[in-house]
């Protein structure tokens, strides 16, 4: 049988240099676990720009329609700040999700013990959190039409459209669902239904994609902004949490942070299945490109390489080796090995980002 296949992005300022790690993740797992992958390179965002003159040249995209997986490291960077904006790095980014309909973002937010001082809540609200936002990304408000600045009368009017078909909402619920079966089985799919007809029509899809082909699935539903206080009191009383684009957008952010380090933050972007069953899928850090780090070792590579672990779950079928490289980084934290970003004011000497990811492929090593 062929090789799982995966385009590898890095991209711009950090990307490199924490992509670097994971291709150690990934040799390892070649020689140590018998797991091959076939691993091309391409270019996007800035560096693509440079090469090609547009952040994401057609063969680029062409190869992600075809893999079973991309990798993207991050895009962007002060020299690109001037360009138009049909060119910028983020387009390439854009393009990438729009072509391969990635309409489920899957944003984890997951706190290590051994960063629950991290956070800005008291240690036990945090500890051990293990929590999945899935945001519907390619429709609503960010999308709908009518959009624009319109003057009606003397003065002007800002429009912005909330839209949702019931096929756009029963998708989304149908990737959480799938997702908390293989968690703790559990969904509460927040909206505004007590305001907003778009959000009486989510409830209605979710429950009734629930009652025909997820009965087995614990189903609840909740106001986005009783959500949003929920999730910051006592955030382990979620498992997956199922929303539009603008809620999603607001309450991923907000549960990203109650685990401390942007340099932490994995991502998935699924699609349609694919011939394979498997889902279209862009797999990258939540962080950007760095420029105030970039090129000086410093980098937290945690973010790119735990993004790798959702592929390995997600898209290759290799739970067990994805639990393996989340144990081991785990470990990696609780040995006290901190990249800069992860230390405490008074804390110790950092190692380098290469330095993290020798310590990660060595826990990984001891695991066997
Ligand atoms: P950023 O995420 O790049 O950086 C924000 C802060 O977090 C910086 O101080 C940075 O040093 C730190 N940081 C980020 N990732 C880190 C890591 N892995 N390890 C240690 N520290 C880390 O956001 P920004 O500064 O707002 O944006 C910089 C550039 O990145 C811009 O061009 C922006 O458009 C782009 N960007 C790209 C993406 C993406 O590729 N998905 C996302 C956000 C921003």
């Amino acid at each position: 049988m062929a090789n799982p296949s995966l385009l590898i992005l890095p991209g711009d300022g950090i990307g490199p240099e924490v992509m670097a790690e994971v291709r150690k993740v990934i040799g390892w797992l070649g020689e140590k676990r018998g797991l091959n992958f076939d691993v091309s390179e391409d270019l996007v965002g800035g560096a693509a720009y440079d090469v090609h003159g547009v952040p994401l040249a057609d063969s680029t995209m062409a190869k992600a329609q075809a893999v079973d997986a991309v990798l993207l490291g991050a895009v962007g960077g002060p020299k690109y700040d001037k360009l138009d904006f049909s060119v910028k790095p983020e387009r390439g980014l854009l393009r990438l999700r729009k072509e391969m309909d990635l309409y489920s973002n899957l944003r984890p937010a997951q706190c290590f013990d051994a960063l629950a001082d991290f956070s800005s809540l008291k240690k036990d609200v945090v500890a051990g959190l293990d929590i999945m936002i899935v945001r519907e990304l390619t429709s609503g408000v960010y999308f709908g039409e009518p959009r624009g600045i319109f003057t009606e009368g003397n003065e002007r009017v800002g429009i912005n459209t909330q839209r949702y078909t019931e096929s756009e909402i029963a998708r989304v619920a149908r990737s959480a669902f799938e997702l908390a079966r293989r968690r703790s089985n559990r969904v509460c799919s927040m909206e505004k239904a007590n305001v907003m007809e778009s959000g009486i029509l989510w409830r209605e899809v979710v429950q009734e994609i629930h009652d025909k082909e997820y009965p087995d699935v614990e189903l609840s539903h909740m106001y986005a902004d009783n959500g949003a206080m929920q999730l910051v009191r006592w955030p382990k009383q979620f498992d997956v949490i199922v929303t539009d684009n603008l809620f999603g957008d607001v309450l991923s952010d907000c549960a990203a942070m109650l685990t401390g380090s942007l340099g932490m933050l994995p991502s998935a972007s699924l699609g349609a299945p694919m011939a394979n069953g498997r889902p279209k899928a862009l797999y990258e850090p939540v962080h950007g490109s760095a420029p105030d780090i970039a090129g000086q070792g410093k980098a937290n590579p945690i973010a790119c390489i735990l993004s790798f672990a959702m592929a390995l779950r997600y898209s290759f079928d290799q739970g067990a080796e994805a639990d393996r490289l989340e144990k081991a980084v785990e470990k990696v934290l609780a040995d006290g090995v901190r990249t800069a970003d992860l230390m405490q004011k008074d804390g110790g000497t950092p190692v380098t980002t290469s330095q993290m990811g020798d310590a990660i492929v060595a826990a990984l090593e001891a695991s066997l």
